[in-house]
């Protein structure tokens, strides 16, 4: 399973760009935590660094102080098509003749394959869907007749009509900041300004970014979130919107796994704290899925949110159960099953004194293979507890997603595989309750059609073409 990448660019000439750049990325590190990279521009030579790694482990001082520009693109990457490898790493560079752009991609194409045959291309000429979108961008500017500043934004609106699937783009090239999210807008986009100073004079930049708070680390101010099948430009005019995509391809679809588990807590989405969402799914699990406990506690960090809501709405108190060591990432990014549960074991460990004998109630976001949770109530009843009680705070989660989180195949998902029971027996809880889709709906504001979002990982319902046969 992996997750979602992060994106995030700058106009801002005079700042530190790539200073700029290196905090949104590190606001943005649980979308990635594979590579990072950044492209900066100074109107005549864009230098691009990309590592496999951590964001503090790709940048140091010496580097950002050598990355000088008026303009930069940062990515953080969990490869979702495209092995992962230093080759796939973003930002994408293409210079063709005088000029270059950049670009970072959140989410996943769903026709690769066809667009690449389609023209002609022999596999392996373009390593990931990313670098396919990179390679027609570029194919475009070759054919143009003269290089000149409409150069990138003309290839894009040639190209943009031609992909499927889930793309939040970010781009630069020597002079403009460009932003485009997908006609479902499946991955989140949004658009700030930062305020600055140069040799005492105030100006006003532009920043892109997946979520907010990576604005609001670097003093930027949200704008508003990116629409469904808009594009951005940002330059030393100020920013243009603009509308590549026919009207009729534009049905807003945004991911709801953001709100459940992907976001950050601190993240506006449509408008909407996660935080708060995620306490309101609690509540209304609480509600719906009642049970006789001594205590509430949340799995750290993505079910602790939830916790407090379903403690609050059932009057059972809420604790702390589980510590989590902050220096240690998502556990998923170990490769195999076994590092996978040892990492459980590094990551959490329980708070004796306060389990031991009570009834708990466990809250978690999600069980994707079940491999997680069931070390997880293992650890709780060596600890003590008497009768461990888990609710799961978004519908079972069944269907693979083509849009930017690469799940495992239907048959790992061990909701596809077995009803709520035998799910609750893999992972060895006294019981074991989901909240309704229709609750979840609710928490995040939408009607019970799902109007604006795309919930396919739930409900097997995919809003756009998926690769394969299901
Ligand atoms: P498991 O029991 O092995 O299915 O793992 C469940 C845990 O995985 C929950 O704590 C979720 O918060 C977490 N989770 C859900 N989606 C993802 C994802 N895309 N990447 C990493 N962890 C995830």
């Amino acid at each position: 399973m992996r997750e979602a990448c992060g994106v995030f660019g700058v106009y801002a000439p005079g700042a530190s760009v790539a200073r700029l750049t290196f905090d949104g990325l590190f606001a943005l590190q649980h979308r990635g935590q594979e590579s990072a990279g950044m492209a900066v521009s100074d109107g005549e030579t864009m230098t691009v660094v990309k590592e496999m790694g951590l964001v503090t482990a790709v940048f140091d001082e010496r580097t950002i102080a050598s990355l000088v520009g008026d303009l930069a693109l940062g990515h953080v990457r969990y490869s979702t098509t495209g092995r992962s490898t230093w080759d796939n790493a973003q930002p994408v560079y293409r210079s063709v003749g005088a000029a270059g752009f950049s670009l970072g991609h959140n989410g996943n194409l769903t026709n690769t394959a066809q667009l690449a045959a389609s023209l002609g291309m022999l596999p392996g000429v373009v390593s990931s869907d990313s670098d396919l979108i990179a390679e027609l961008l570029a194919r475009r500017f070759l054919v143009a007749p003269e290089p000149d500043e409409t150069l990138l934004v003309d290839a894009l609106m040639d190209v943009l009509p031609l992909l499927e699937g889930a793309f939040s783009l970010a781009l630069i090239d020597e002079a403009q900041l460009v932003a485009v999210r997908d006609p479902h807008g499946f991955r989140p986009l949004c658009l700030g300004q930062l305020t600055y100073f140069v040799a005492g004079q105030e100006r006003r930049g532009w920043v892109v970014a997946s979520e907010s708070p990576a604005l609001e680390v670097i003093g930027a101010e949200l704008v508003r979130e990116i629409d469904p099948g808009e594009m951005i430009v940002a330059d030393h005019n100020g920013v243009k919107s603009s509308h590549p995509f026919g009207a009729e391809r534009v049905e807003p679809r945004l991911c709801v796994f953001e709100f459940v588990y992907f976001a950050r807590p601190d993240s506006r989405l449509e408008g909407r704290e996660v935080y708060a969402t995620r306490r309101h799914m609690g509540e209304l699990l609480a509600r719906r899925s009642p049970v006789d406990a001594d205590l509430v506690i949340g799995v750290p960090d993505s079910g602790v949110a939830a916790a407090e809501g379903y403690a609050l709405a059932s009057g059972v108190p809420y604790g702390q159960g589980l510590i989590k060591n902050r220096y240690i990432g998502r556990t998923f990014i170990a490769p195999t099953p076994e590092a996978r549960l040892s990492g459980v074991r590094r990551k959490l460990n329980p708070l004796r004194a306060s389990i031991a004998g009570k009834r708990l109630v466990v809250i978690d976001d999600s069980i994707v293979r079940g491999t997680t949770t069931r070390e997880i109530v293992r650890m709780l009843r060596e600890s003590g507890a008497r009768e461990v009680h888990l609710r799961i705070s978004s519908p079972p989660f069944a269907w693979p997603c083509f849009y930017g989180i690469d799940t495992p195949v239907r048959e790992e998902l061990i909701a596809s595989r077995m009803p709520v029971d035998g799910v609750c027996a893999h992972v060895g809880a006294d019981s074991l309750g989901y909240l309704s889709l229709e609750d979840l709906m609710t928490a995040v504001g939408a009607d019970s059609e799902g109007t604006g979002f795309c919930r396919a990982c739930l409900t097997g319902i995919y809003p756009a073409p998926v690769p394969i046969d299901l």
